[in-house]
């Protein structure tokens, strides 16, 4: 403490320093109240007052007032009476934030896909583009990126009396990256190495307002079926997305496995046959290089560039339903090899359940057989049967996507008054 004059200044120094901290107590509480309540509306729903109450444990005026404050910052509505419940009948609240745009988007090696999202987790508006991301480079993707954004944001906005609020604004990248420092630092697949990602994002959308960030797509698709998915809220999830790559991330015990550097689950990158096909990263076997889209339309004699994953992946689904025997021995053969990892991945990690998503959810009808037959023979103990343990996504090639719409939106979770305006 800084001594001013005599013992009275340094009294009323101590006591300034005193109620200051004090304010800023109350403050984080407050903020940290808001956030529990809007969290709370988010994971359970519409609820009365006095319901949510006892659920976040909080005294009954004090979250009447914190309701208030969501009210006033539009980021909560009343929705009519509660009805059918025991005690007297309340007032409900839920979720509105109709002006609050959350923002996810994937680049991947053949095509991009953005998703406007409000506060709710309504989907707004949609695009999914082709993209040859190898041949255009990280700057011609990145302009791509920040002109469907535009045109995204102003189908979402038409509704709205005034213009949105952007929450965030999240990437997912086939690749390791560098959350911190909005870096892709290596996406083999995409051949595209330390690149600046956030700044190159900023300065293609001429803003620094925009919050922007970027993270591997197999962790966004991994929150996105634990959010969101046919298998949302299994406490122990494994999602696997079949691209030209195979991203993958693991939810443990609830929350999403990052590890030390935030590159767990590269599983792409396991050996599943050292003497196998050459991979992107520069090595022989790996999963990816086996099991990867454009592996597996090679097997079939079929070319991969330039068109988007599902029109390539309806061919083979022709092909499959014309029970076509090359496609089918094919689909097999794929089938084999997913299981082999998947097998992998649950005697590592004891999932309650490994969702398949991207394209293996288009082939799922005819991948799963054989993948169940090794799963069976594979794992090492088991309860649940495979057709339990692995199951198709409902989310296909957008969960990764999604997963970044949703963590664009946690900058308000965290925050609900964000954007508060000075009144
Ligand atoms: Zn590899």
């Amino acid at each position: 403490m800084r001594r001013v004059s005599g013992d009275e200044g340094t009294a009323t120094l101590a006591s300034n320093q005193m109620n200051d901290r004090r304010g800023a107590d109350h403050h984080s509480v407050r903020l940290a109240n808001l956030s529990l309540v809007l969290e709370e509306l988010r994971r359970h729903g519409p609820a009365s007052r006095a319901e949510i109450a006892a659920r976040v444990g909080l005294a009954r005026p004090t979250l009447t007032r914190l309701v208030g404050e969501l009210l006033d910052l539009r980021l909560v509505r009343e929705a009519g009476q509660s009805g059918g419940r025991p005690g007297r009948p309340g007032t409900m609240v839920e979720i509105d934030g109709a002006h609050v745009f959350a923002v996810g988007a994937e680049i991947n090696v053949d095509a991009i896909t953005l998703i406007v999202h409000d506060l709710a987790g309504t989907e707004r508006a949609r695009r999914r583009a082709a993209l040859d991301a190898r041949r255009v480079g990280p700057e011609a993707s990145v302009r791509r990126l920040a002109a469907l954004l535009g045109d995204a944001v102003a189908e979402a906005a038409r509704p709205l009396e005034r213009p949105p609020e952007i929450a965030g604004f999240a990437t997912a990248v086939p690749g390791l990256v560098d959350v911190e420092g909005g870096l892709l630092v290596n996406a083999p697949n995409l051949k595209w190495q330390r690149v600046p990602f956030a700044s190159l994002l900023r300065h293609a959308l001429g803003s620094d307002d925009v919050t922007v960030s970027i993270g591997n797509d197999g962790n966004f698709g991994a929150l996105a079926e634990y959010w969101r998915g046919g298998s949302a809220g299994a406490r122990h999830l494994v999602a696997i997305i079949g691209e030209v790559g195979i991203g993958a991330g693991a939810v443990v015990d609830g929350q999403l496995l990052t590890g030390s550097h935030g590159r767990a689950l590269e599983v792409g990158h396991l050996v599943v046959d050292p003497g196998g096909p050459r991979c992107g990263c520069g090595r022989s076997g790996c999963w990816e290089a086996i099991v990867g889209l454009d592996a597996f339309l090679s097997s079939l004699g079929m070319p991969a560039s330039g068109r988007r994953p599902e029109a390539l992946v309806k061919q083979v689904v022709a092909l499959a339903r014309r029970k076509d025997s090359a496609a089918l021995a094919a689909l097999e053969r794929l089938g084999r090899f997913v299981g082999i990892g998947v097998a992998n991945l649950i005697n590592t990690f004891d999932p309650d359940v490994v969702v398949l998503g991207g394209y293996f959810t288009h082939v799922a009808t005819w991948l799963l057989p054989a993948l169940w037959q090794c799963v069976e023979a594979q794992v090492i103990v088991t309860d649940t049967p495979a057709e339990k343990l692995v199951v198709p996504s409902s989310l296909g090639f957008r969960a990764a996507a999604l997963g970044a719409a949703l963590h664009a939106a946690e900058a308000v979770f965290s925050n609900p008054t964000l954007f508060a305006r000075p009144s």
